[in-house]
């Protein structure tokens, strides 16, 4: 006999986690203790070497459903302790008790045949949940996590579901959301002037019913409302789009399973087991080829947004009627997502046709996730339900400061850290719109308060005017914190490096749309060199006058005009060329910008595959939608040296495109051309900063890279030359995951240095 002890690190907090230890060591007859930690918690057992190690062996494998285990070390051999049973200690830290929460996580597979089994006590319950699965971060109103604090506080358990709560061998031991019929949550259904008709199964029937007449429906969900209509019938999408004031952007839709996925998209393995995980994001999948054009209606590209069912309202929703539906959130012209029964039905008024309506509130607004799947994992697009609040691990140093970072503006985010863990936050939106930025504001607080932080500095974009910048000059104001302004794209390539662990210095490729530089001008088009302490700027690509300024962002024609023009190319074919000239040669109001994001806008305009943008990136989503797929010729195109950058002229290649077109060749064969120019140019890029700094890893970041195209071919083509290649994995690689970047420099220079971000074991 001897003594192990163990330490288990990640969420093994608020999870199930204890009962299933307790479980476990009863099983393996063992006896001793086991208490939280900071990090996790902390196991300590009498037994024989052999039993200790198999049951170290078993953890992993048997864990609850929503643990999430970094790490375990055991260390065997000690003194036995002579323990007489097996008790759970009261934490050490209690300052740290309970600090990690679980996000929103889909019906599991108990519940879901509980659901649907007759004569179940909650056969056809809407709210039913344990402690493998259901609503966590939407529900909790403050910190420690238990029912009290939650909107369950609102529905006393009855005899029974109380007594499943306290038995240790019962799946709702200590689960807090936990309710049935008689005790829980109800489902209503309202009619467009939001008066109550139904309530409970029948509340569901008429729901359905509403859908089946070719009707919209709002429909609650965990972290806000949706819009629900049936998804077939392109005149009924178009209605929703003539409400909803959304000419073009796609609609995501939910397919009851991946079969019926199946039918609309091409599915991978890889892409199933996203699909079909417990955070149910909306994955991004290729439209089947036959089916592109008769789709159009929810996605003018060639992709369709899909998501599986996750709560147990969605299931009863779809009953046997439906394969699929449309689900696009319920918001108003860019203001944040509605969560509330009352202002559901005030703002969705002459929207909704009716309301499926539940009386659990929601707490916190959280948007759907959105993904691609990449390899075997998420990209993200849009991390958020189901992922949020989640840790991104970031460094093993437990004693770092924490910091606050604001994000940028336009895809908002903020991100606190706390010892070797980041929390960003969920999708927020454009803090442009007041609501939002109240939302923004609110979060922090609320992110501040359930993980008890309290930033010692706080980091922010160099951009003057974002709102963002203008938020984290007043905290440090008002609570005397350093300000660690951080260049834009220096944040990107921070945020990749985070995002995989890296520490010392890459090579960074960073395309987006926009991003102010530190010589003044716009830039987004940048291959960078350094690490989190600083960068240098080594290549770009040829500044674009954007007439207008902003507006050259929607009136893509302003820049086709700009790129034919310095190409040498007949502007006639746009329509305002004679005005365009005049503003140019004005001056006024025409910065100078190296996006990328821009490029690709004016390309698509030249190539008249889009010349007026609903959206922003509009143009870029239909370049590379029209691309054909196994086209590899490449157009002409310079790199040249200038002040010290190696810049992408890209004057040769418009030229090239514009003679393409008039000689008939297809849009989709010149659109794939230009992409891949653009990845022999990075190639060439990348190709010259190794010589120059011996560098040879290369981290993509940046909005640009939310393309397929270009991030199927791009890591490849750079792998091929002997590069080691990052992508994000864990955050977007759009402005949503700048946050994260900005706290890892703020980190750095904070700590003077001694940040470091790579996985010491
Ligand atoms: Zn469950
Ligand atoms: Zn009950
Ligand atoms: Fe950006």
């Amino acid at each position: 006999m001897e003594r192990a002890l163990i330490k288990i690190h990640g969420i093994v907090q608020g999870v199930g986690f204890r009962p299933f230890i307790h479980r476990l060591v009863r099983d393996f007859g063992l006896k001793g203790t086991i208490k939280n930690t900071s990090s996790g918690v902390e196991l300590e057992l009498d037994g024989e070497k052999e039993i200790l190690e198999k049951l170290v062996r078993e953890i992993p494998h048997r864990a609850p459903a929503l643990a999430v285990i970094e790490a375990i070390e055991a260390q065997y051999g000690l003194p036995c302790a002579g323990f007489e049973s097996f008790t759970i200690l009261a934490s050490k830290q209690e300052a740290f008790r309970n600090t990690l929460i679980s996000p929103d996580i889909c019906i599991c597979d108990d519940c879901l045949r509980e659901m649907m089994t007759q004569g179940d006590r909650r056969y056809h319950y809407p709210f039913i949940n344990c402690t493998n699965c259901g609503p966590r971060f939407t529900i909790i109103k403050d910190v420690p996590y238990d029912r009290a604090k939650t909107s369950m506080s609102a529905f006393p358990m009855c005899a029974e579901c109380d007594a499943e709560y306290h038995d240790i061998e019962n799946r709702r031991y200590h689960a807090q959301p936990d309710a049935c019929s008689v005790c829980g949550p109800v489902a209503f259904f309202a009619d467009a002037d939001g008066k109550t008709l139904s309530k409970g199964e029948e509340a569901i029937a008429q729901a359905r019913a509403l859908l089946c007449e070719g009707k919209i429906l709002a429909v609650k969900g965990l972290g806000g409302m949706h819009l629900a209509c049936c998804c077939d019938d392109p005149a009924i999408a178009r209605e929703l789009r003539r409400r909803k004031q959304r000419d073009e952007k796609p609609f995501a839709i939910m397919c009851r399973t991946v079969s019926a996925a199946q039918s609309y998209c091409e599915v991978t393995p890889e892409e199933a087991a996203v699909l079909s995980g417990k955070r149910r994001p909306i994955v991004l999948l290729r439209k089947k080829p036959a089916r592109e054009a008769e789709l159009k209606h929810l996605s003018e590209n060639r992709m369709l947004g899909v998501m599986l069912p996750y709560t147990p309202l969605h299931y009863l929703l779809f009953g046997d009627e439906f394969d699929a539906l449309v689900m696009t959130s319920a918001n108003l012209s860019d203001t944040p997502i509605l969560y509330r029964n009352e202002e559901a039905v005030e703002k969705l008024h002459g929207i909704a046709d009716g309301f499926l309506l539940h009386n659990r509130e929601i707490q916190t607004r959280c948007d759907d996730s959105l993904c691609m799947v990449l390899g075997e994992g998420e990209y993200f697009l849009r991390r958020s339900r189901g992922y949020v609040p989640y840790p991104v691990r970031i460094s093993d140093q437990d004693t770092l400061p924490s910091v606050l970072a604001c994000g940028a503006e336009q895809k908002a985010s903020f991100c606190l850290t706390k010892g070797g863990s980041a929390f960003p936050c969920q999708h927020i939106g454009d803090l442009k719109n007041f609501e939002t930025f109240e939302h923004y504001q609110d979060q922090i607080q609320h992110f501040k308060r359930l993980f008890d932080i309290e930033p010692q500095a706080v980091a922010c974009d160099l951009h003057p005017d974002y709102l963002s910048g203008e938020y984290a000059h007043e905290v440090c104001k008002e609570e005397h914190l350093p300000l660690y302004p951080v260049q834009h794209h220096h944040a990107h390539l921070a945020s990749c490096m985070a995002d995989n662990r890296l520490d010392g210095t890459v090579i960074g490729l960073i395309w987006d749309g926009t991003g102010l530089g530190t010589d003044g001008n716009i830039w987004g088009g940048e291959c960078l060199t350094g690490g989190y302490s600083e960068f240098q700027r080594f290549g770009s690509l040829r500044p674009i006058s954007l007439i207008g300024g902003d507006r050259a962002i929607m009136d893509l024609d302003r820049i086709a005009y700009v790129l034919l023009r310095e190409a040498g190319k007949n502007t006639a074919r746009i329509e305002n060329a004679g005005l365009y000239q005049a503003m140019l040669a004005s001056g006024l109001n025409c910065p100078q910008s190296s996006g990328m994001g821009r490029l690709f806008d004016g390309v698509a305009s030249v190539l008249n595959v889009k010349n007026n943008a609903s959206y922003e990136g509009q143009g870029a989503v239909l370049l590379e939608a029209a691309a054909g797929e196994n086209e590899t010729d490449v157009l002409p195109f310079d790199l040249t040296e200038q002040a010290g950058l190696l810049l992408f002229d890209w004057r040769k290649t418009i030229a090239s495109l514009a003679e393409e077109k008039e000689k008939g060749t297809a849009v989709g064969v010149l659109a794939a051309r230009f992409m891949n120019t653009l990845i022999e140019m990075a190639v060439l890029q990348c190709k010259a900063a190794r010589e120059a700094t011996g560098l040879s890893r290369v981290v993509l970041s940046g909005g640009s890279f939310q393309n397929r195209y270009m991030m199927q071919r791009l890591p490849q083509r750079l792998q091929d030359q002997k590069f080691d290649v990052y992508r994000h994995k864990r955050v977007s690689c759009n402005d949503e995951g700048l946050s994260l970047g900005q706290a890892a420099v703020a980190l750095y220079q904070l700590g003077k240095g001694n940040y470091v971000s790579g996985s010491s074991t």
